[in-house]
């Protein structure tokens, strides 16, 4: 069998998972029933000089650096890679298209089939996101033009969060102003939230009907949630990912009196505010540093910023933590995911360190033993159970668009 064919069998029958952000599209193919990925891979610095495009496939791994003006033709490199290595996109036995969406507002909280008016939708929502939900749009038209023959399928950041009661999804701001300009709170990571409470239910052999669940997502970006009986019912990200938790670059909660200051007596302009809080804040703001392997390195030399920024990090977690303790009236199970909760064994201990008297206690030796995968990291006992579960949320929303073959 020649090299070409073999790749064109391993796509078969898979989901292309498409994310398209500002500046690069990150692309997996899925299948979803053994969530197998035959090949995957980033198209990034779309529009500069030197853009890159890196592919790996069972056969190796592919990596041209290139001028690629816009996503068009990102993803048509995309598409001339997968013909050399196999067959014409079209014809690689692709039998959906997912698209990560990041804001669905109150319009989509559903795995939706993209059609021109949910296009149109999506794209009006860019109010919201105006960050994401554009280069999202442009995802979704090339893609289309691409794969004009199978279903394509929006999958929402928002839409496992849609169930937050009122008391939680609203801000005390005058109604009038909130409701004219759809300001509410939305949750992002949702598509991860709801695939790792999942997983947790599963991994303890219980009805996620049954079970109270604190899931914290601790990436670049970070949220934590509150999942009463499968439902959501608070989540720390709010009408935009700012909101909440200490990130690498965002700051999560601020006094809002802060921007105010930083207009009025700074000069500061709205955009460089945006610019400071969302992209110079958080662990690197604090640190310098932004990824947690180095700031963990720079605490070990005995740098103090690097210190103070793990320490208000972690607070800030523990005040979530107990934020929702409380509003669930006591929880089953805390899970740990993302880069940071599924590696960092520090943040782990100490965000859950003291609490023996609420029931959760982490096994030191558990929690250090370097395991992958789906694991518990309690003490047996703990009557609460502490679990680290992988994310996959290109799986998830490979699943999600299979649903509509
Ligand atoms: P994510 O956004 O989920 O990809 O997570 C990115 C974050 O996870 C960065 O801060 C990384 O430093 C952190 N991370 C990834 N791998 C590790 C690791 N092996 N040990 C500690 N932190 C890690």
């Amino acid at each position: 069998m020649s090299e070409a064919s073999r790749a064109t069998d391993a796509t078969q029958g898979s989901v292309l998972v498409i994310n398209s952000g500002s500046s690069s599209i990150k692309f997996q193919f899925v299948h979803p029933a053994d969530g197998s990925t035959p090949a995957s891979g980033l198209i990034e610095r779309i529009g500069e000089p030197e853009g890159r495009i890196v592919f790996h496939h069972s056969g190796g791994d592919i990596e041209r650096t290139l001028e690629i003006p816009d996503h068009r033709a990102g993803l048509k490199m995309l598409s001339d890679i997968v013909a050399e290595v196999g067959s014409p996109l079209d014809e690689s036995g692709i039998i959906a298209v997912g698209h990560r969406i990041v804001h669905g507002g109150k319009v989509f909280y559903e795995p939706t089939l993209i059609d021109d008016e949910v296009v149109r939708e999506i794209d009006r929502l860019s109010s919201l996101a105006p960050l994401h939900n554009p280069p999202n749009v442009l995802g979704l038209e090339v893609a289309r033009e691409e794969l004009p023959d199978v279903p394509h399928v929006g999958v929402f950041d928002t839409a496992f969060f849609h169930t937050l009661p009122a008391a939680a999804a609203t801000y005390a701001i005058d109604r009038d102003v909130t409701r004219e300009h759809d300001i509410r709170r939305y949750g992002f990571h949702g598509t991860s939230h709801e695939y790792v409470s999942g997983r947790a239910a599963a991994f303890l052999d219980r009805d996620p009907a049954e079970l109270k669940q604190i899931v914290l997502h601790l990436g670049n970006g970070a949220s934590a949630s509150a999942i009463d009986g499968g439902t959501a019912i608070d989540t720390s990200m709010g009408l935009t990912p700012l909101e909440g938790l200490v990130m690498g670059t965002r700051s999560g909660d601020i006094d809002p009196g802060i921007v105010f200051h930083l207009r009025r007596s700074a000069g500061l302009h709205v955009d460089e505010i945006d610019n400071l809080l969302n992209r110079k804040s958080g662990l690197l703001g604090l640190s310098g540093v932004n990824d947690f392997r180095a700031l963990r390195e720079l605490v070990e030399k005995g740098d103090d910023d690097a210190k103070l920024a793990y320490d208000v990090y972690v607070h800030r977690l523990r005040r979530y933590i107990g934020a929702y303790l409380v509003e669930l009236g006591g929880v089953d199970v805390v899970t740990f995911t993302g880069g940071v909760g599924e590696n960092n064994v520090d943040v782990r201990r100490d965000s859950l360190a003291g609490l023996e008297r609420l029931g959760i206690e982490v096994d030191a030796a558990r929690n250090e033993n370097g395991a992958r995968g789906e694991r518990r990291i309690s003490s047996d006992g703990s009557s609460v159970e502490v679990l680290v579960i992988p994310t996959n949320e290109e799986l998830a929303i490979a699943r999600a668009a299979a649903k509509f073959v």
